[in-house]
């Protein structure tokens, strides 16, 4: 985190020195509801909210509803609870752009009528024609003429519905010469016969992004309209749409989007996943969706931290998905309780606990936090630990079961293994004997031995079931969007879900509400899953417990 300002902080303190709209700042934050916010919204979120919260100002959340083809309401619902979720609160300040088409159709009159619009019956490949090249000017289209009047009527009519889509279009007057192409007479407003979720059928006509996001900015009196660097070509256009109408000042300054490392970022291809089931919704865990990193079991405090920590960049770059994992790594540790789970179960009989007898052993839920307080964990004589804590033969540095071993288990005795039965047929071991030291309980230990390896454990006759879902990288490759001619689903990870269906936890982990999250001593960090049913719950594994230093 540093201490010093990102430039969009700079600037603002610049404005708030020259008394700026007499130091008010107010962002907002601008979502299309054609799907649901992902990683790279939660930054802009995350600025959005932060340098109005920072300056005392206030942040609008503006819908951005101007296609009526692709927006839906459960995504302006999904949205709305995701920003809430981050922690952010807009107030009574929730707009959509869609309040503002009276207004806007107002403003396209006043362009006709000031001689800076035109109504265009070029067909859109004309207009693409016309457009020229980056490095070749423009060509004026034949209806550029037309008068005031003819425009005025031709523009009503529009809206009345008198043309069909694609028949005509109206556009900006500007310049078909100009070095920028957004200011080569982009079009203000097409027809589209579509029904809009909030206006109905009232519109055939919906204007363009370019002049309804400024104006709506301009409306709404947006002093920083905070945008990413895709959007530095179109800030002309921005500012000649608000000079023209004398409307006021908003303006707008460009960031770089985030980008990660073996993620794709694009809501056209997350919704590809999700149509396409390679994943199970837009709230998978494996999505890199606000819902799917809650699902997974980040908390809203390790995304605050990673869009932090990430900055403010003024050049596209890609973060490496690993600092995400240490972010919610960092707060997990200090906040998860440690439970005792044990995946790949097999039976540890005591030889010399006697049948029947159960201890509560007292355990600390988070050694991290003296607050968290203790809780009992039954001990017996059948346990459940892990098959590879247990080896035949041990390799060099192997700490843990063998014949003739001592190891202990956590938070409760000393063992000495003695041996395993194997099933003479399949060679599997059907359980591992072994011994207790009664005097090396855990917290009063007199037994004077020191044991290197430390195992976690359940008791079978209290062990509850439970479906442990271990996620991988969606994506095998760093940049699966990255590859020129290939299509970035050829990347995805066949291993990305590894489904546990029986792993073995202590009883109180009943107790867990969805979304409750865990350290699940050795195993990782994981989430309860809404998927859990009654006496049997699933968990999402949030992140490993350590950076597995895959390459990066
Ligand atoms: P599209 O316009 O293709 O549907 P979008 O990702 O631009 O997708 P919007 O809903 O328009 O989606 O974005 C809302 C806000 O979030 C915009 O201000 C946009 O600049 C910002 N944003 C989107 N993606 C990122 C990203 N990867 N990093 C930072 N900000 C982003
Ligand atoms: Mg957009």
């Amino acid at each position: 985190m540093s201490e010093s300002l990102n430039f969009i902080e700079e600037i603002i303190e610049r404005d708030l020195e020259e008394g700026k709209h007499g130091g008010r700042i107010l962002t907002r934050f601008p979502p299309e509801p054609n799907g649901y916010l992902h990683i790279g919204h939660a930054k802009s979120i995350c600025l959005n909210f932060g340098v109005a919260d920072k300056y005392g100002g206030q942040t609008n959340l503006r819908f951005d509803d101007t296609n009526p083809e692709t927006e839906e309401v459960e995504y302006v619902e999904s949205i709305m609870a995701d920003v809430r979720w981050l922690g952010f609160d807009w107030g009574d300040r929730q707009f959509f752009a869609s309040d503002y088409f009276d207004q806007l159709y107002e403003f396209a009159l006043l362009l006709i009528r000031k001689g800076k619009a035109y109504v265009d019956h070029s067909s859109a490949e004309a207009i693409a024609d016309q457009k020229g090249s980056p490095t070749q000017p423009g060509i004026e289209s034949p209806y550029r003429i037309r008068s005031v009047e003819e425009n005025l009527d031709l523009f009503s009519k529009m809206k009345e519905g008198v043309f069909e889509e694609g028949e005509c279009v109206l556009r900006a007057k500007i310049d078909m010469a100009s070095p920028n192409m957004h200011m080569r007479d982009p079009v203000m407003y097409r027809i589209k016969k579509a029904h809009h979720h909030r206006t109905g059928d009232k519109w055939v006509i919906y204007p363009m992004y370019d002049f309804a996001h400024g104006q709506c900015d301009s409306i709404e009196k947006i002093t920083h309209s905070i945008c990413t660097l895709e959007f530095e070509n179109h800030r002309p256009l921005y500012e000649w749409y608000i000079d023209q109408l004398g409307i006021f000042p908003s303006r707008q300054y460009e960031f770089a989007r985030l980008n990660l490392s073996y993620t794709v970022m694009s809501k056209r291809k997350l919704m590809q996943l999700v149509n396409e089931q390679y994943v199970k919704g837009w709230d998978d865990p494996r999505m890199p969706t606000i819902s799917g990193l809650r699902r997974r079991g980040y908390t809203p405090e390790s995304i605050r931290d990673f869009a932090d920590r990430i900055g403010v960049a003024k050049r596209e770059n890609i973060i490496d998905v690993s600092l995400l994992e240490f972010c919610i790594r960092e707060h997990l540790n200090k906040i998860a309780y440690r439970f005792m789970v044990v995946q790949q179960p097999v039976k540890l009989r005591i030889l010399n606990y006697e049948d029947g007898r159960v201890e509560q052993m007292e355990v600390l839920n988070n050694p991290e936090d003296p607050e968290a307080g203790s809780r009992l964990v039954p001990f017996s004589n059948e346990l459940y630990v892990e098959a590879e804590d247990y080896m035949e033969i041990p390799t060099k540095g192997y700490f843990r079961l063998y014949p003739g071993g001592l190891v202990r288990l956590k938070n409760a005795y000393i063992i000495r293994c003695e041996k395993a039965v194997t099933n003479p047929h399949t060679g599997e071991i059907e359980e591992i004997q072994a011994t207790y030291i009664p005097e090396s309980r855990s917290g009063q230990d007199t037994s004077g031995l020191h044991v290197k390896g430390t195992i976690h454990w359940v008791s079978a006759e209290h062990a509850v079931n439970t479906e442990l879902r271990i996620y991988d990288r969606l994506f095998t490759d760093e940049s699966p969007d990255g590859h020129e001619g290939r299509d970035f689903k050829e990347f995805i990870n066949p291993d990305s879900l590894k489904v546990i269906p029986y792993a073995k936890a202590e009883p109180d982990i009943l107790s867990a509400k969805a979304g409750d999250r865990y350290q699940f001593l050795r195993l990782g960090y994981f989430c309860l899953d809404p998927d859990s049913w009654e006496g049997y719950q699933v968990f999402n594994r949030t992140v490993t417990l350590k950076d597995t230093g895959k390459k990066k």
